[in-house]
């Protein structure tokens, strides 16, 4: 790169003033946008989906394609500027926001091919799960992502992937067949089963440590209409009903998958939602039936309906709340367990927050552990502590809330926790956790490989092996 290297401090107080002749050059070399602060859009497109993450980059380069990207890396490195990457902003962490470094924002990157007779799609890097199912159901044809449209396929993806077709299908990075990553030396690489497959190894659970993903290649199921849709109970019934879940989850096969969220309403009610996705021939399967005979049962919006519509079921607002996530993967979901985890609920003494159960049942049991660098394939489930709030002044009550939560949790876990939901502030060694020493030491050989200076730190990070 032709930039000249100016020192951190000038490049921190205002790259824009101190290094206009740079920045004019990053401009002329990509095809998309650059944004600084005084651009109009800049605000929207520094914000990420957590408001207790508050921070201002120096520059935003809003890339539109794999050479946009190799260019913001390299003005990043010869100006000493941290790097983040932003595809779809939903990071709990707020690894997509940085203060006075450079963003890498896949926004524009958003295009979805689907080879409907090979039953594939190619996914840019910026893609959402909104442009992602769009495309692929206009197709008859699905692969299993999360259950909020808003998020990015890539994130989610490279962290794993649990949602409304995980015992179906696996995790998201299960049908992960191929990727287009830059390096942050500039170079653009493949990886598949025949090309680099240790980096495809990696890149399914190990997330944005090895480069940029421009696009990645997925495996496609047929799939249109499914049962599913909410079920609420409310009041002293919540505690049956969520051992209900527990126990159908037990049970179940390949063909229902199924989450639920714990939370109280504004008089300290318990509240729960189980949201099913069923994809068998059974017109009223047998799980089904338990679910909705069980106690406390308030509202039944479960019926057939397009894959669509089952994706709209939870659509928050992006940017709305203060968010702080913490969890565990459990082995079990004992009795003991529910009970204590409906009294913290309670305890916390008013909403929003919640806990939220994911069961990793059915496929992701099927698949050869032994294709993906993830780590919690054995676990029952993914139980998750979602304090989310408005008021800054409850920040500390919050964080200790759901810190104190996931603690309870922690007898009953298998290791490590979930990256994808993971704050900024997990050491290093429930990153190591979730994946296992062996599949760790191997994510790091790649990371030296990839990434050898970690300029792409700004993630659940994996320390090259020196
Ligand atoms: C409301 C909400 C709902 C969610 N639902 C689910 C769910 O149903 N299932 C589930 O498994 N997870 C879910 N998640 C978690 C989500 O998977 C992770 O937060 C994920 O990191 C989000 O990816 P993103 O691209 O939107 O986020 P970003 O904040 O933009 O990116 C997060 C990180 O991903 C990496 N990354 C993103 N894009 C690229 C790229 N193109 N190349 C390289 N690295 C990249 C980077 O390291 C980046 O720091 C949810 C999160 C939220 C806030």
């Amino acid at each position: 790169m032709p930039f000249k290297k100016c020192p951190r401090e000038r490049i921190s107080a205002g790259l824009v003033k101190s290094n206009q002749e740079g920045l004019n050059e990053l401009r002329r070399s990509l095809r998309g946008d650059v944004l600084v602060r005084s651009d109009a859009e800049f605000e929207a497109a520094r914000r990420c989906f957590n408001l207790l993450i508050d921070r201002r980059p120096a520059v935003i380069a809003r890339c539109l394609d794999s050479q946009d990207v190799a260019s913001a890396l390299g003005f990043a490195q010869a100006h000493e500027l941290e790097v983040a990457v932003r595809g779809g902003g939903h990071n709990p962490a707020g690894h997509c926001a940085i203060d006075r470094g450079l963003v890498i924002n896949l926004s524009r990157m958003r295009r979805v091919e689907v080879d409907k007779d090979a039953r594939l799609a190619r996914s840019e890097g910026g893609a959402t799960w909104l442009d992602f199912d769009a495309a692929t159901q206009a197709n008859g044809l699905v692969t299993p992502g999360g259950v909020v449209g808003s998020t990015g396929v890539v994130g989610l993806t490279l962290g794993g992937g649990i949602g409304h077709l995980t015992a179906q299908h696996g995790f998201t990075c299960d049908n992960l067949l191929g990727a287009e990553l830059v390096t942050p030396a500039g170079a653009v690489i493949r990886a598949s089963a025949e090309e680099n497959p240790e980096l495809l190894w990696g890149l399914r659970g190990g997330g944005g440590n090895f480069g940029v993903a421009t696009q990645l290649e997925f495996r496609l199921h047929p799939l249109e209409r499914v049962l599913g849709g909410r079920l609420d109970y409310a009041g002293d019934g919540v505690r049956d009903a969520l051992r209900t879940f527990r126990d159908v989850d037990g049970r179940a096969g390949n063909e229902l998958s199924c989450e639920a969220e714990l939370s109280v309403d504004e008089y300290l009610t318990p509240n729960l939602m189980v949201v099913p996705c069923y994809t068998g021939p059974n017109a009223d399967p047998e799980e089904l039936r338990a679910l909705r005979s069980a106690p406390g049962l308030v509202n039944d919006e479960v019926r057939s309906q397009s894959f669509l519509d089952q994706q709209r079921i939870l659509d928050p607002g992006y940017g709305v709340d203060r968010n702080y996530w913490k969890g565990h993967f459990v082995r079990e979901l004992s009795d003991e367990l529910i009970d204590d985890l409906l009294s913290r609920m309670v305890a916390l003494g008013h909403p929003p927050g919640a806990i939220l159960f994911e069961s990793l049942h059915g496929t992701p049991k099927d698949v050869d552990p032994a294709t993906a660098a993830l780590g919690y394939r054995d676990a029952a489930f993914n139980v998750s502590v979602m304090a989310s709030w408005l008021d800054p002044d409850r920040d500390e009550q919050q964080i200790a809330w759901a810190r104190e939560t996931a603690a309870a949790i922690e007898p009953w876990s298998i290791g490590g926790g979930y990256a994808n939901y993971m704050q900024a502030d997990e050491p290093l060694e429930r990153v190591r956790g979730a994946f296992g020493d062996e599949s760790f030491d191997r994510l790091q050989a790649l990371k030296a490989r990839y990434d050898p200076d970690n300029v792409l730190h700004r993630n659940q990070n994996i320390p090259p092996k020196l």
